[in-house]
């Protein structure tokens, strides 16, 4: 009987506990490994990317700011799993969807991190950038103030996180957030898991440069891929993104040196056997467009019309 009312008892204090955590909350936020999560990012709401989150001994890291109103409820969010206070927000490459967010993060204390080729390249280009993708004109952009070349490592003894540079690909200063003990990697825009397509449209874009980048990231010990934008998957979803990369690159060079012109094709290429990342044909013939305007500066444009990439 004790034992009952014990159990109920238990019950009920875990029903109430679970009833306080708000709805998006308990919607939005899945876990990963112990202390590991990830925050779901949702288009209709124009909060489109998804957001890590690591619990440290002493303190969370975020992996990527999202905009500034979803970055209000991720940090509500990541308070129903645990108070220790975000000292670190990662960004994994410099796009409005991934760094707007950080002027919140950093209000309340947070220092941004970033590979220094991001750095610069925010500073750079981040208030047009933001400004043409969002059209809100910023004051302030809040630049990573914890700067790295190629890897940085947090480790507590209790979890290890790897930060490390694969640009120049989707932009120049890509990063990802590695934890090899889960066999997890948040890849930013590396690779994206929905029916809007992918972005190759950034000025320092480089296609083999992100194919290879892919690769090397799909040598890792993984179990778990985390794509900025849409569902996790695992190593399959880098190489079917890497072969969606790699057949379009192909098609348009041989395409272009064969004198064909853009318009011609954006109507005649054809990626619909690559599923997911070309189920929007608007989206698709964005890419090639803007492939086709990138194609000639590319460092390997001049390599002969029968090469492999
Ligand atoms: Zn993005």
């Amino acid at each position: 009987m004790l034992r009952t009312t014990m159990y109920c008892f238990s019950l009920l204090i875990f029903l109430l506990s679970w009833a306080c955590v708000p709805i998006y909350a308990r919607n939005r936020v899945h876990q990963l490994a112990p202390d590991v999560y990830y925050w779901a990012g949702d288009l209709s709401k124009h909060e489109q990317t998804n957001v890590g989150f690591v619990v440290f001994r002493d303190y969370v890291l975020v992996i990527d700011a999202n905009f500034p109103w979803a970055a209000e409820h991720i940090i509500e969010d990541i308070k129903t799993i645990t108070p220790k206070p975000i000292r670190f927000v990662f960004n994994t490459h410099y796009h409005a969807d991934h760094i707007m967010g950080n002027s919140v993060f950093a209000a309340r204390g947070a220092a941004i991190v970033s590979t220094d080729d991001l750095a610069l390249e925010l500073g750079n280009k981040g208030m047009a950038d933001v400004l043409e993708q969002t059209k809100i004109k910023l004051h302030h952009l809040e630049l990573p103030s914890v700067r790295f070349s190629d890897r940085l490592v947090f480790d507590d003894g209790q979890h290890r996180v790897e930060l490390v540079k694969y640009g120049r690909a989707h932009t120049k200063g890509d990063g990802v957030a590695y934890l090899p003990a889960e066999g997890v990697v948040f890849v930013g825009d590396l690779a994206v898991n929905w029916t809007h397509g992918n972005n190759l449209s950034d000025q320092d874009v480089s296609y083999i440069g992100w194919i290879r980048a892919l690769d090397n990231i799909a040598n890792l010990h993984l179990k778990t891929v985390i794509p900025a934008h849409g569902d996790l998957g695992d190593v399959d979803l880098l190489r079917r993104q890497r072969e969606f990369i790699s057949d379009m690159w192909k098609q348009v060079k041989q395409g272009l040196k064969a004198g064909k012109s853009p318009a011609e094709l954006k109507k005649t290429l054809q990626f619909t056997q690559h599923g997911i990342f070309a189920r929007d044909p608007r989206e698709t013939e964005d890419m090639v467009e803007s492939m086709c305007e990138r194609a000639r500066t590319q460092p390997d444009w001049n390599s002969g019309p029968g090469e492999s990439e």
